[in-house]
């Protein structure tokens, strides 16, 4: 006989964790404990929830999961940076990216995490993007990142402190066309009396999903929206990310308006700095003049070189020329210091197939 599916716990919010125990016939407060140990301590097992009665331990290992995964591999960086990766419930794999956010001490960390197995966008410079797409996570799966990378670092620096402050959507896949799973997850890490991580200290980055960027300004949230821009006019950008032809810069300009109409919010464009081919004083005019109206940041990264990839990062003086004519121009322009570059756990260097 197959036995039935265990219920999955990971994802439930408390409502729905009370719903369930009732139908178990327990009292209430058995899903606080069980929502503490699971979101506060990111505990799976049941055997461990030593507040719980030992019959109610048995019979939820029998009827239930919690399926925080488990770190198959993981690469350190020279500048502290980590690559974890995890495998899910049906052997997927993905990874999850655990950045320092000061070069001297471990003390915080932003995550970067991935919202799909893959990704089926394609763009021509990126690792996920060239290595296909399997399929989207769902929500308990992108908590599941969080709460695996806190538990590992936690044990690693035999700390019980919060040590996961920030949260990036920015691992593999791309976030808008996971929409409704990506929004649950950010109800979870969002939730106080869990793992409590800021609406402020979250960033969905989107290679430009016209329709995901409009239902975001619409869901009245604190977030951060990041553009992946990377090319200021449409016959460059329709080569570098294909998803242009569907929604070109203009549909792109117009969502974006919409959104900090609607919220108020600043957005961040990224802009990939790839040698000899975004780089002109061209493309640092039409730039100008494409942020210039808006209410926005933009953020430079040099590209990280991919094997097989044709594309190259440019010189230092390049990246300070380019960085310069923007500056000059009054925009509001950071540069992003490269991390995790050596164990190709940078931006874009996240690749499903190289692992396997
Ligand atoms: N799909 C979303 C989020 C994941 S990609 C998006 O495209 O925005 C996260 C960021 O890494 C994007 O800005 C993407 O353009 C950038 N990126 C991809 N490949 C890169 C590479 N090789 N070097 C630097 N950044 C890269
Ligand atoms: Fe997908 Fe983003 Fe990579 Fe493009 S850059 S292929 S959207 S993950």
């Amino acid at each position: 006989m197959i036995s039935p599916a265990k219920t999955e716990l990971l994802g439930m919010d408390l409502k729905e964790l009370e719903t369930y125990l009732q139908s178990l016939g327990e009292p209430r407060f058995r899903a606080n404990q069980i929502h503490a140990w699971i979101y506060r301590k990111a505990v799976s097992s049941f055997y461990e929830m030593s507040d719980l009665p030992k019959e109610l331990r048995n019979q939820l290992d029998t009827a239930a999961q919690i399926s925080i995964p488990r770190v198959l591999k993981q690469r350190v960086s020279a500048d502290g940076t980590r690559k974890f990766l995890f495998e899910m419930t049906d052997k997927k794999k993905i990874e999850t990216v655990v950045i320092p956010q000061s070069r001297d001490k471990d003390t915080r960390f932003s995550l970067c995490i991935s919202t799909q197995v893959g990704c089926p966008l394609g763009c021509l410079f990126c690792a996920t993007g060239q290595s296909g797409f399997q399929r989207s996570l769902q929500a308990y799966e992108m908590v599941g990142q969080v709460l695996g990378s806190r538990r590992e670092m936690a044990r690693k620096l035999k700390t019980e402190d919060e040590l996961i402050t920030n949260v990036v959507y920015m691992g593999m896949g791309e976030p808008m066309l996971n929409y409704d799973e990506m929004i649950s997850s950010i109800h979870s890490l969002n939730d106080h009396k869990g793992i409590n991580i800021g609406q402020r200290h979250i960033t969905i980055s989107t290679a430009g999903e016209a329709q995901g960027i409009i239902r975001l300004a619409e869901e009245d949230l604190q977030v951060t929206l990041a553009i992946s821009l990377h090319a200021a006019n449409d016959s460059l950008r329709d080569r570098l990310i294909p998803l242009n032809r569907k929604y070109p810069l203009k549909k792109l300009l117009e969502a974006v308006h919409y959104y900090t109409q609607h919220t108020n919010r600043r957005v961040t464009f990224e802009y990939i700095l790839l040698d000899d081919v975004n780089m002109g004083a061209g493309d640092a005019q039409a730039l100008i003049k494409l942020i210039k109206p808006l209410l926005a940041n933009i953020n430079l990264i040099p590209y990280n070189e991919v094997s097989g990839l044709e594309f190259k990062k440019p010189s230092a003086a390049k990246i300070r020329h380019f960085y310069h004519l923007l500056a000059e121009a009054g925009l509001n322009v950071t540069l992003r210091e490269e991390r995790g570059g050596d164990i190709e756990a940078a931006c874009g260097q996240l690749s499903s197939k190289r692992e396997r």
